[in-house]
């Protein structure tokens, strides 16, 4: 997915607040991270960009923070292309940071070259796709037309900040799938895709920018808005599943809440026979404390997350190591296992390979029984809008396989495989349990994650369970 930080200050130097906010989205990418400031006295702008696939975002930038000088700047943490991308152009000189999938990114490079103009990134051999938003913008007479021209254009989502001369200009994605937070304090602003970066460096959450929402920030005039939000919302409902960081909120609801509201109202719905719950670290375990308290069984930390130095995984290129990697950072512990009947609350099942290889994992270090509840429902389509799942095609998604074995085509009846009152989708999950040799499986249903999260379905992307968004 990606994340960003920005922030305005009104008379001193911005870098503690951008290198440690910028920070406080790393949970959301694992491939490139850069910043740049703008410095009004010298007229510059400051960048730099790292690559994180070897190494955490502040040990990349520590030692080069006193090269960056300025009172605005813009960092992000990026699953895709390096970024920031620095433009000089009618609109004026400015840097861009995107979150941003582009699935129409090899017609629109077409629209672009064919208007003679050329890209001058190429990220892996490819455009980049944070350099395509910009020429994009750069087609609009002004700021707000150039946005506008993105909305129109992209399908699959974009959010993004701008980094002017004077300010920074925040727009979020035209459906509000990712978001854009902005906090304030004495003297200075931010922009942020999470809360979580505000509390620590003294900021109060001030806006939850709207979709399609635009906003100008500068130390002279404050907040301003360019361009009103649109009407209709699909914020991704994964933000709260698997995405955010526990102390983060989106549109005003807290994520560890809605993870905790989600295990509660599946522990008091549940007739199963258990000793304990366990989460699978991290996103299950807010779950797994909840299922506690409304299955009222104790809570067994009976996983631990090996955090010296597993914060979170890089994923090495090799398939064997990846595996191992995923395996290592998580440490069973067989004194909270031994002859318990465990369930384990997790956030997702896409492959499964990690699941197989967690369950037999469970049982060699003595549970008796393994249950499993996953908080959301079950997965029936890829993401085509902030690249949830990385699949290639919706045929690697556990589910799909499953009807293709069941119905002879992966893609029949799928309606019946959505709606969780149906024979067809008991059978489904009662496949998933098998393959897995779980005691039991069941899935959140899509009803009571849109309680658990408290917006309306219709303001929810909920498309990867039951296909109903759109671009
Ligand atoms: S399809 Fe799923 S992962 Fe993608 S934006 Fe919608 S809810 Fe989020």
């Amino acid at each position: 997915m990606g994340g960003f930080f920005g922030t305005v200050h009104a008379d001193n130097c911005c870098m503690n607040d951008l290198f440690y906010g910028t920070d406080y989205n790393s949970h959301l990418g694992t491939r490139r991270s850069g910043m740049t400031t703008y410095d009004s006295e010298s007229k510059k702008f400051n960048r730099s960009i790292h690559s994180l696939e070897n190494a955490y975002f502040r040990s990349k930038f520590e030692d080069e923070l006193d090269k960056f000088k300025g009172n605005i700047g813009i960092g992000v943490i990026s699953d895709t292309d390096p970024q920031p991308i620095i433009f000089n152009s009618h609109l004026g000189k400015f840097a861009i940071v995107t979150v941003a999938k582009i699935v129409n990114i090899d017609e629109l490079e077409q629209e672009i070259l064919s208007k003679k103009h050329h890209f001058a990134e190429l990220s892996s051999g490819h455009t980049n796709p944070t350099e395509l938003v910009g020429l994009l913008i750069i087609e609009g007479k002004d700021f707000v037309e150039g946005i506008e021209n993105v909305y129109n254009k992209v399908k699959g989502s974009c959010s993004m900040l701008i980094l002017t001369e004077t300010g920074i200009i925040a727009a979020r994605d035209k459906l509000g799938r990712t978001p854009i937070i902005i906090g304030k304090k004495e003297g200075a602003w931010a922009l942020t895709s999470e809360s979580t970066s505000l509390p620590n460096l003294g900021y109060d959450i001030e806006h939850y920018v709207g979709p399609g929402e635009i906003v100008e920030i500068t130390a002279q005039q404050g907040m301003k808005q360019l361009r009103a939000a649109n009407e209709e919302m699909q914020i991704c409902s994964f933000l709260w599943i698997y995405y955010g960081f526990p102390t983060s909120n989106y549109e005003g609801k807290n994520v560890e809440e809605v993870r905790f509201a989600i295990g509660k109202q599946m522990g008091q719905k549940d007739d199963s026979e258990v000793d304990c719950t366990c989460g699978i670290p991290d996103s299950g375990t807010g779950m797994a404390m909840g299922y506690a308290e409304g299955k009222k069984v104790p809570y067994h930390r009976a996983i631990a997350k090996y955090t010296p130095t597993w914060p979170r995984s890089f994923t090495p290129s090799d398939q064997t190591r990846r595996r191992l990697v995923a395996k290592m950072k998580l440490i069973p512990n067989r004194a909270m296992m031994q002859g318990n009947r465990m369930l384990f609350c997790d956030d997702s099942i896409v492959r499964g390979t990690q699941l197989r290889d967690n369950t037999r994992d469970f049982y060699d270090y003595g549970a008796r029984e393994v249950h499993m509840r996953i908080s959301c429902p079950p997965l029936i389509y890829g993401c085509p809008f902030v690249n949830f799942t990385n699949s290639k095609n919706d045929m690697e998604l556990i589910t799909r396989r499953i009807i293709e074995k069941l119905e002879g085509d992966p893609n029949k009846n799928l309606e019946k495989y959505i709606d969780s009152d149906t024979p067809e989708y008991a059978q489904m999950v009662e496949e998933i349990r098998k393959q897995f040799g779980l005691t039991s499986l069941k899935f959140n249903t899509i009803d009571d994650l849109v309680t658990a999260i408290g917006l309306p379905k219709c303001r929810l992307c909920t498309h990867c369970f039951d296909g109903s968004s759109h671009y």
